[in-house]
């Protein structure tokens, strides 16, 4: 018997006699590039635990976010649509931010509460605190919380420290906003949040959750959008110092200690072989913060640009048993998430306009993926301007480019803020498969062939634009600091007394 027959049969068996559903991890790396993990080809990262699961699932090589920043990224993930439908954009969320998340969007938390699902949050939630924390992860179908609700750098750097404690970590953080709290559910737990311990207190509420779930016989779904790599890096006594890379590698090195430790709390409580576990990263690489920014590997620019840098990412499935170890080329995105999480648990989907599609096949089946285009927005998607790009099969069409200050300081041009907005009639067209590095463009004017491509892509374009519908942007509600969270509401002077 072939091995995907085994596969399939492994899969039957689980559905048919398995007396619970598959329970789910949700790893979700932040700012990490296509580059930066030792599965992924970096000469220096120690990342044994992320390449252990990479070596024994499916690594992916053209995974795609849905932006080239945080939170637009992370509503994808969480609901399967552009972020352009729910309305996060653009840019992204600050502490004072009057938007969210729209409680009427269905996260996978919701997907899988009416079957029972026990549900837990840790760590950059960055879908919106609001009045009284009403955009928390609590309130959209997280039964626990425990985390910071937005990047760690949207706070004075003052607490921020490295270790040992007395390093200050690298560079600059926000001010004139409070100090970065600590979150339990819908409270506040430190304020400002000790960074040292931080991994450990996660490390210890995960453990926790899974333990109980178990117990309990109820399945689960665990979110970990991790605060790690984003800049200012930090790392505890566990990773600091003990890398080959310096302070990003510390840290990441932290991240992939966490992996660790959870798999290990899958073993210990019997569920390993009934646990989906998917790992990958909101957006590419900060390369303006050179090398404490991440790495995008052979790919062009990182962060806050539309070139695959920005966009495309290191992606694992593991379920030992159930995924057969190996790579995958089919392109699948975090918009899929959703979808094959619904149809893996047996949930109902949403009844709403999709973006995802279900990848059960390509995870289980070492099938096609369903996914035949993927749409690239810049970081302030306009109805005017539309996509920037679009991805059909191998070929990816470049109808604006522009450079980015998250992606400065890059030796190539293209990726620098100076490269201002430029409209390219007709496309710039790259074979991505001969030219990951959109490096050299495909010459249109007397080649049929690519002529024919070029009319199918501005038809799926004209098709997909057809299909969307811009949500209300939350984020152009604007901010005010006094909805910024503060362990001592009522005091006084803010946002400095903001310290418990
Ligand atoms: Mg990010």
């Amino acid at each position: 018997m072939d091995s995907s027959c085994l596969a399939f049969l492994n899969i039957f068996f689980f559905c048919v006699c398995s007396a619970s559903p598959p329970n789910f991890i949700l790893l979700f790396a932040d700012d990490l590039g296509f580059g930066d993990l030792g599965c992924y080809g970096h000469p220096s990262t120690l990342t044994p635990n992320l390449d252990r699961l990479a070596a024994g699932g499916l690594r992916f090589t053209d995974f795609y976010c849905t932006s080239p920043v945080c939170s637009p990224s992370r509503a994808s993930l969480l609901t399967g649509r552009y972020q352009t439908r729910s309305g996060i954009y653009p840019g992204v969320l600050y502490p004072g931010s009057r938007g969210g998340l729209p409680l009427n969007e269905t996260t996978i938390a919701e997907v899988l509460k009416p079957l029972g699902y026990a549900t837990a949050a840790m760590g950059k939630w960055h879908l919106g605190y609001g009045a009284n924390g009403m955009f928390l992860p609590t309130k959209q179908g997280f039964d626990e919380y425990l985390g910071i609700p937005y990047s760690h750098d949207m706070g004075p750097c003052s607490n921020l420290t490295c270790f040992p404690p007395d390093v200050k970590c690298y560079g600059k953080c926000d001010t004139g906003t409070v100090t970065v709290p600590l979150m339990h559910n819908e409270a506040i737990k430190q304020q400002p949040v000790n960074f040292i311990d931080l991994e450990r207190a996660y490390s210890d509420f995960a453990t926790s959750f899974i333990t109980t779930s178990v117990e309990k016989k109820q399945p689960f779904f665990l979110y970990y959008p991790s605060h790690h790599t984003h800049y200012p890096q930090f790392a505890g006594p566990g990773a600091a110092g003990r890398s080959l890379r310096g302070p990003f590698g510390d840290s990441l090195l932290e991240l992939d200690n966490t992996v660790g430790t959870l798999m290990a709390t899958l073993e210990k409580t019997g569920v390993i072989n009934n646990t989906l576990v998917f790992f990958t990263s909101d957006n590419g690489p900060e390369l303006m913060r050179m090398s404490r920014g991440g790495n995008a590997g052979l790919l062009k620019c990182g962060k806050g640009t539309t070139y695959d840098g920005g966009m495309r990412e290191p992606a694992i499935a593991y379920w030992p048993g159930i995924i057969k170890p190996g790579v995958t080329h089919e392109m699948a995105s975090t918009l899929d998430i959703l979808p094959t999480i619904a149809h893996l648990a047996g949930a109902k989907l949403p009844p709403v306009m999709l973006d995802g599609v279900d990848m059960t096949d390509l995870l289980i089946h070492q099938g096609k993926s369903k996914r035949e285009t993927m749409i690239f927005y810049p970081v302030d998607p306009t109805e005017k301007y539309s996509l920037f790009a679009l991805r059909l099969g191998k070929y990816k069409a470049h109808f604006y480019t522009r450079g980015a200050t998250h992606s400065d300081t890059t030796p190539d041009k293209d990726c620098s803020v100076f490269s201002l907005l430029k409209a390219h009639d007709p496309p710039l067209i790259f074979d991505l498969e001969a030219d990951p590095s959109e490096h050299y463009p495909l010459t249109v004017e007397g080649r049929p062939d690519i002529e024919a491509l070029l009319a199918k892509i501005k038809q799926v374009k004209l098709q997909f634009e057809a299909s969307m519908v811009f949500g209300e942007s939350q984020i152009s509600k604007g901010t005010d600091p006094d909805l910024a969270p503060c362990c001592n509401p009522h005091c006084s002077p803010k946002p400095s007394c903001c310290h418990c």
